[in-house]
């Protein structure tokens, strides 16, 4: 049976609603912070580092300019940092973190990430895969895929 692990740090939920290290990549979802009805989806690529940012209605994201990175991505990595530990995020991406890193920002910032069409739509689908876990029926069985949400409200 697989541990449902609870996050290293409380998460904020409503800012990043869902964020996961799989497919060789950091990536997430991104709630738009002056829109309720958009989100981005945001990832960052082990090894390579190359970023991507777009809406979830596939349009790239303002705020991704050259080697400027976007404030989601910012939040992304955080979020990240908070749910797996800077050490399984650095490690997973293959960042050199070094000392004095305690923030996903600070990871970005030792990578030379540059910006390269991402699977936006591959990772807004497993988004949508976890909301559906929302309607699974009540049961005090583990859920893996669940393992995003607050370890307190899964004990309850
Ligand atoms: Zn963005």
């Amino acid at each position: 049976m697989l541990r449902v692990a609870p996050p290293a740090r409380a998460r904020k939920l409503a800012k990043v609603p869902f964020v996961e290290l799989a497919d060789g990549r950091l990536q997430g979802v991104v709630s738009s912070g002056s829109d309720v009805e958009r989100v981005y989806v945001s990832s960052v690529t082990a090894g390579s580092h190359t970023v991507d940012c777009r809406t979830n209605n596939n349009r790239p994201c303002g705020g991704l300019r050259g080697n400027l990175l976007c404030k989601h991505l910012h939040a992304l990595a955080d979020e990240a940092v908070l749910q797996y530990g800077i050490a399984q995020v650095a490690r997973y991406l293959r960042i050199d973190a070094g000392d004095g890193a305690d923030s996903g920002a600070d990871l970005l910032a030792r990578t030379d990430a540059r910006h390269e069409p991402g699977p936006a739509a591959v990772v807004f689908s497993r988004f949508l895969r976890h909301l559906a876990y929302l309607e699974v029926p009540p049961s005090a069985a583990p859920v893996p895929e669940l393992h995003w949400f607050p370890a307190t409200a899964a004990a309850r």
